[in-house]
């Protein structure tokens, strides 16, 4: 479903992506882990293509990321992503959050996108705050909101960043279930997360990140209990 090979990416002289391959198999849950700045998120923004690459390939589905226009909108509408900052339009009403972009990309009429929107809000678990303001909303629920109008695009991947760090401890927990939820039926799906909980329950297969490098690419059990790299004992000893 992802397909990397050869990525590089630098940021001026600080080389950020170095020959990173990687292939994720549809249905697959990767967690992504590794120290701050390591290249986590430019991994994930090279993606759906919110950041150029230097050089190197990214296929999504089997198809070449493309440069620009239609193509590109149309790729980003499969691929999902949801970020630390929840980015909702503070404006509209959580259900036109999530009816917008189908609406605009998609062209579905109204009744259709907000039938859609109501199934997703139901989903998430906050059908009953569908006509409320995100600002009314908990942070939690502003979470699940990101993450029903990405599915409302329905995404062949979803890309999280960090999708709990800005939440309060009580909250982490409703945005992970929905998430395992998703998992479970079979999402393919990149996490970048510091919830070892999650990690060792989701996930198939966890990727760590040293230095824009993969350092270790694992099952959780081997790598929460027999790391390979010196990297990432430190790594582990440090939040463990
Ligand atoms: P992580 O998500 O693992 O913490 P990032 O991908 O955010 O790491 O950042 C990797 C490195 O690239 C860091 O050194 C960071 O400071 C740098 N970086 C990230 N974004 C930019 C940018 N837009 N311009 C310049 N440097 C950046
Ligand atoms: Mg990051």
């Amino acid at each position: 479903m992802i397909s990397m090979a050869s990525v590089n990416k630098h940021y001026g002289s600080l080389h950020v992506l170095r020959d990173i391959s990687l292939e994720v198999p549809a249905g697959q849950v990767v967690v992504m882990l590794g120290p701050s700045g390591s290249g986590k998120s430019t991994l994930c923004r090279t993606i759906n293509r919110l950041e150029p690459i230097d050089s190197g390939t990214i296929a999504v589905d089997g198809r070449p990321l493309p440069a620009e226009g239609r193509a590109l909108a149309t790729l980003r509408s499969e691929v999902g992503m949801v970020f630390q900052q929840f980015n909702l339009f503070a404006h509209k009403t959580v259900i036109e959050n999530v009816m917008l972009a189908p609406m605009k990309v998609r062209k579905l009429r109204k009744a259709e996108a907000r039938r859609h929107a109501e199934a997703l809000l139901d989903r998430v678990g906050i059908a009953n705050q569908a006509d409320k303001y995100p600002g009314q909303l908990s942070g939690g629920q502003q979470q699940r909101v990101a993450i029903a109008r990405s599915l409302a695009m329905e995404p062949k991947v979803m890309l999280f960043d960090e999708p709990t760090s800005a939440l309060d401890p009580e909250m982490v927990g409703e945005v992970l279930d929905v998430m395992v939820g998703l998992a479970k039926e079979g999402m393919t799906m990149i996490v970048v997360t510091h919830e070892m909980g999650f990690a060792r329950k989701a996930a198939d297969r966890i990727i760590f990140m040293a230095d824009g490098v993969i350092v270790e690419d694992t099952d959780p059990e081997t790598f929460f209990t027999a790391p390979s790299s010196d990297r990432a004992k430190d790594f582990l000893s440090k939040i463990l």
